[in-house]
């Protein structure tokens, strides 16, 4: 039978805008020692904005944006989304066709202009052209590489098999993400960043919300997400995962505790044990402050 202070803990959730799947899972955040973010999303904002396009086979700067936006309309990343809009915001996008999208690697798919060839496009991380069988030049990764050192997020537009274009882009992190780490550090938990993103990024936001250097995981692939959980529980640690994505679904599924934002994909929050319904990382650590006190009261 359950305790009735668990089902009271539930309602009083709930009335904080935190959803839990079921009472017993209040108690499975007892053990919780330590406590994985996503960055993107969840940690930062997740509303990128584009700050820079370099083109590199001769067509305009423009028109880079442009394919790269008509390829990224069909996905629902936060990358996708600022690329789309700055596109938008520049003019009339191509036509798109045939998408396809790679968790954690970036997508794939044709667009023509009005009356044009369809152009095959690629856009993503270094390894998802390399997957499509596209390898940039040493200059061209040199110069990819220069923008990620600055602390920005880029990614590869490659046309027809050739890469065409490098676009940054810059996240913000959230208000109370600093505020958030200080207190679940405070309540004994270890707070650890895990990214897909650079290790550039990964090690400035690392830094502003207070998280060790030594506890950053970055260029993580969604299956790496996983392992990442898996190889701190192996090693004896009571683990908890808040994401948002797509590519964090896994890694909710196999932690001890799912936390989704609630700002999240659909496919995170399926995953997750609990879901906290605004975009703030303060709920987290409310969530887990309540099924203490709740725990507390049943002892
Ligand atoms: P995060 O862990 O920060 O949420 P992801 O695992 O979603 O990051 O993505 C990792 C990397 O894969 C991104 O930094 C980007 O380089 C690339 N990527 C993923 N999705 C897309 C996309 N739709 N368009 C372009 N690049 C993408
Ligand atoms: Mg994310």
């Amino acid at each position: 039978a359950t305790p009735t202070a668990l089902l009271v803990g539930t309602g009083r959730a709930s009335q904080l805008g935190i959803l839990i799947k079921g009472p017993q899972i209040l108690e499975d955040t007892r053990h919780v020692d330590t406590i994985l973010l996503d960055k993107t999303g969840t940690v930062t904002t997740g509303r990128l904005a584009v700050t820079g396009v370099a083109a590199l086979d001769g067509r305009s700067d423009a028109e880079v944006l442009a394919l790269a936006g008509a390829v990224e309309a069909g996905s629902e990343h936060p990358i996708a989304k600022a690329v789309v809009e700055a596109a938008r915001a520049a003019g009339p996008l191509p036509v798109p066709a045939g998408f396809h999208s790679a968790p954690g690697g970036g997508v794939r798919g044709t667009a023509a202009y009005d009356g044009g060839p369809a152009l095959a496009l690629v856009a993503g991380r270094t390894g998802w052209l390399e997957e499509n069988g596209i390898v940039p030049s040493a200059a061209q990764q040199q110069a990819f590489a220069a923008l990620q050192d600055s602390g920005a997020t880029a990614i590869w537009l490659a046309v027809d098999g050739e890469p065409a274009g490098i676009i940054s882009l810059r996240d913000t992190v959230k208000d109370g993400s600093a505020a958030a780490v200080r207190r679940l550090k405070e309540l004994g938990l270890r707070p650890v960043l895990l990214t897909g993103d650079n290790a550039a990024v990964a090690a400035h936001v690392a830094a502003a919300v207070g998280i060790a250097a030594g506890d950053v995981y970055a260029e993580v692939r969604p299956e790496g997400k996983v392992e990442a959980v898996r190889g701190l529980q192996e090693a004896g640690r009571t683990v908890a995962m808040v994401g948002d994505g797509v590519n964090d679904a896994a890694a909710l599924a196999q932690a001890d505790l799912g936390i989704a934002m609630g700002s999240g994909t659909d496919v995170a929050i399926e995953a997750a044990d609990i879901t906290v319904m605004g975009s703030d990382l303060g709920q987290v650590v409310q969530a887990i402050e309540l099924s203490r006190r709740t725990l507390a009261t049943i002892k």
